[in-house]
């Protein structure tokens, strides 16, 4: 089968590689689409450096059951099915509590294993969903990560309801399904992005207000008579970002970083017992953050924005022009 891999010193490769054999519980699935992550130009970076072993990236996978391996009960044949990523090992404390996406002891499709930049890929039943049939399958495949994650940080994390003014700083992939998912809590929403084209994406998915970062607390401000943000999910993860989240927030307020970065600010302890507010990270998500995102897709209320597709060999290009900021949503390649 064709697959796309990372290989040594960040090279982009369209390989061809043996078609997996599904094993006892598992699924051999056909790729129909992978959204491509800003997680995937991390691990581009991290094999291009040598921190990691090269891989086939890709884990926001949606497609169709070829093959069922022995014991599988539950998916057919032929079934539309979208697959979550990770693979949890189901003993350790983190397991146990239900906290599958800090388990320390599990693998990952599309990071320790092959993932979703092929044509096929083998996952175990216990990943999988039926694929929401009012979706195109590229929409569907991005719930996996985009979705999930930003149900988990929204919701599970921050805990966003109707009485609530949620920030989302960064309109991006995860961002604009961020933006549906607090609308779909009936939360009132604040986006900002530098790009005009995110900002116009995040209003007409029903952002009450959209702004540029230099003007983001003023309108939080004026949003909430002065009140502040109840929620603020921080997608960018720059000091600049983690101030002005910090700055944003009412009393008793959730700040959640959802993003890899470096830099941070000093926070001092009156501020946080002060205004009682909470600095949280958030790392991934579980299989159940994965279920509530489809149920919202199927009720229409998480649509995710899919800016661009391309083909297999695309895969190069596709993940320059995330780098370069030029797309805005996600891009999926179709094997
Ligand atoms: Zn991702
Ligand atoms: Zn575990």
């Amino acid at each position: 089968m064709r697959a796309i891999r990372f290989g040594p010193g960040g090279t982009v490769d369209l390989v061809d590689l043996p078609k997996p054999e599904p094993g006892e519980g598992e699924l051999l699935v056909r790729v129909r689409a992978a959204g491509v992550c800003r997680t995937d130009l991390h691990l581009l970076h991290d094999v291009a450096s040598g921190e990691r072993a090269p891989l086939v990236p890709g884990h926001e996978i949606a497609g169709t059951v070829e093959k069922v391996g022995p014991g599988v009960a539950r998916v057919r044949t032929g079934d539309a099915v979208v697959v979550h990523f990770e693979l949890p090992c189901g003993r350790c404390r983190a397991c146990v509590q239900k906290k599958t996406n800090l388990c320390q002891e599990g693998d990952a499709l599309g990071f320790s294993l092959p993932g979703g930049y092929a044509e096929y890929v083998k996952v175990p039943e216990d990943n999988v969903l039926p694929a929401p049939a009012n979706l195109e399958v590229e929409q569907a495949a991005i719930l996996a990560c985009s979705g999930a994650t930003a149900y988990h940080t929204v919701v599970t994390l921050g805990g966003a309801d109707e009485r609530d003014l949620v920030v989302i700083l960064g309109a991006g992939g995860v961002g604009l399904s961020a933006v549906q998912v607090a609308r779909a809590r009936g939360a009132r929403v604040v986006a900002v992005d530098n790009r005009e084209g995110a900002r116009d994406a995040a209003k007409h998915l029903g952002a009450e207000a959209v702004t540029s970062p230099e003007d983001a607390l003023a309108a939080i401000l004026s949003k909430s008579k002065d009140r502040g943000a109840d929620v603020v999910v921080d997608f960018v993860s720059t000091a600049e970002t983690m101030e002005l989240g910090i700055a944003a927030l009412a009393p008793g307020g959730r700040l959640v970083e959802a993003a890899v970065g470096d830099e941070g600010v000093l926070v001092s302890p009156h501020l946080l017992m002060d205004k009682e507010i909470a600095l949280l990270g958030a790392h991934s998500s579980t299989m159940a953050d994965f279920a509530r995102a489809v149920q919202l897709a199927e009720a229409r209320l998480l649509v995710p924005v899919v800016a661009r597709t391309g083909m297999l060999a695309e895969a190069a290009v596709i993940l320059r022009e995330l780098e370069e900021g030029k797309i805005v949503g996600r891009a999926a390649l179709k094997p």
